[in-house]
């Protein structure tokens, strides 16, 4: 229902941007001390992380609501003309500074996936917040009592710890498919999973109970922890709920209604924008580190010349599948006389014709099936659910389908005919067991006189 709201007003932009600048900027003045900034100020971030996001939405109309929006949000809390439209003002030019810097990074780093994200989102934060700065600390002495210099200290200080909580949130790019993974109930968590974030839950509410200026740091293993542990998206959730916790809950631990509460402010929001930090960056550089290994993996399973498994992996899959039991068949498919192919045609045109070879191969079997290179010109393919005739039928269609494949190499056209051993699965066979079955078959078809599929039980 909710989903299918935003759903449906994400087609009309600037009544978006309206209510979302309302509903954030409400809360954010419910948090604002009398004659200070707001605490938590999340209006801005988030409407730059939606623009952000969604490019198509930086249009004039979007613009003008949010001005018209942030000034009625500030008019609705009592606040003067004056003062709504100097502080919508800043906000809309830290907002319009920010959105021009994001638009020159390059979406990759963005994602919050890449080492370098952090810097760009810190670069960003700083641009947007610099710009506030600039143009709130004008009204500094009237709105905060305090001297320019302090005022866009202050002003700064207090955008850059929002933008640094919120926008990573909005940023990381796999918030909707974790949502809808977690609909369709596919996160199972286990209970070390839930470690980590019990970690920060606890060092939380012991600083609550220690109390003091290092309360506020805490947090930080158990934060470490999430960022090493979860994706990037959670990290950023969890990441938001701690400075979140640390700007409220924790500034009455660090004594902020001291003698100096504008410098004891500016010193506390720095350092919580900073500390947001630390985890993303672990968590950013851990998802890089991540997609490298998976890429290696899926490098190491496939064979670079035909595409086809490697043989270790096509054996280790094999094996599974073994284990887990059902009606499986083993086909061995050797080329004929390739030999031939390599010394008539030369070893390029050898390796033109295995690839194509493999690509017929796969095409002949069902998706669960496995297809390998077990080495050379021989290829592995294990089928999946299937009966002695069923498999007999694969096997024929496959040697058929190589019958009429055509390589073209330089102006030649090679053809090819393979052999098949077939050899069925039964209930306590080991790999080795049925790899010996299949290729014994495999050399009977060969014996036999090549470009025939023979099953172990003829051999036998
Ligand atoms: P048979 O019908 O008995 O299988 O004869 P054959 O010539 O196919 O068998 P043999 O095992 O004698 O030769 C296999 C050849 O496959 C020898 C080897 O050079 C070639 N070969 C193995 N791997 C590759 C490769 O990656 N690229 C090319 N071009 N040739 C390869
Ligand atoms: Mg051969
Ligand atoms: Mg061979």
């Amino acid at each position: 229902m909710i989903s299918r709201i935003a759903f449906g007003l994400m087609r009309f932009p600037a009544a978006l941007v309206a209510l979302l600048v309302i509903g954030a900027a409400l809360f954010g003045i419910s948090t604002r001390p009398v004659g200070y900034l707001a605490q938590v100020w999340p209006a801005n971030a988030l409407l730059l992380g939606l623009l952000v996001r969604h490019p198509g939405f930086a249009r004039l109309s979007s613009w003008l609501s949010a001005v018209l929006a942030f000034i009625a949000a500030d008019l609705l809390t009592g606040s003067s003309f004056d003062k709504a439209l100097w502080l919508t003002a800043a906000n809309v030019a830290g907002v319009f500074a920010g959105w021009l810097a994001f638009q020159r990074m390059p979406e990759r780093v963005l994602n919050l996936t890449e080492p370098a994200s952090c810097l760009y989102l810190l670069a960003g934060a700083v641009v947007a917040s610099l710009a506030a700065g600039i143009v709130g600390m004008w009204v500094a002495e009237p709105l905060l009592q305090v001297p320019m210099l302090e005022g866009l200290v202050f002003w700064f200080a207090t955008e850059l710890v929002n933008y640094l909580v919120i926008l990573p949130v909005m940023l990381s790019r796999d918030l909707a498919a974790a949502v809808g993974r977690a609909r369709a109930g596919l996160f199972r968590i286990r209970r070390s999973d839930l470690m980590p974030v019990g970690t920060v839950l606890i060092s939380m509410a012991i600083a609550t109970l220690v109390g003091g200026p290092g309360a506020i740091a805490f947090p930080v293993p158990g934060i470490l922890w999430c960022a090493l542990r979860y994706g990037v998206t959670t990290t950023a959730v969890l990441t938001a709920v701690v400075c979140l916790w640390q700007m409220t809950a924790a500034t009455s631990m660090l004594g902020l209604a001291a003698t100096d509460a504008v410098f004891a402010s500016i010193s506390a929001r720095l350092g919580i924008a900073l500390f947001s930090l630390a985890p993303l960056t672990v968590a950013s550089t851990n998802a890089s580190r991540e997609r490298l290994i998976a890429e290696l993996r899926q490098s190491l399973s496939r064979d670079a010349l035909t595409t086809t498994m490697a043989r270790s992996a096509f054996l280790e899959q094999a094996q599974d599948l073994m284990r887990a039991g059902g009606r499986l068949a083993l086909l061995v498919v050797d080329i004929d006389h390739f030999k031939t192919i390599n010394d008539t045609h030369g070893h390029q045109a050898g390796d033109l014709v295995l690839r194509s070879f493999g690509e017929c191969l796969m095409r002949q079997v069902r998706p669960g099936d496995l297809v390998g290179r077990l080495g050379g010109e021989e290829f592995g393919i294990l089928l999946r659910d299937v009966d002695a005739a069923g498999a007999g039928r694969v096997a024929e269609r496959m040697r058929k389908a190589v019958e009429e494949l055509q390589v073209t190499a330089g102006d030649e056209r090679i053809r090819i005919t393979i052999s098949v051993g077939l050899a069925r699965f039964e209930d306590g066979y080991t790999l080795p067991t049925l790899l010996d079955h299949a290729d014994q078959a495999l050399y009977a078809a060969k014996r036999a006189g090549r470009d025939r599929v023979f099953s172990y039980r003829h051999s036998a």
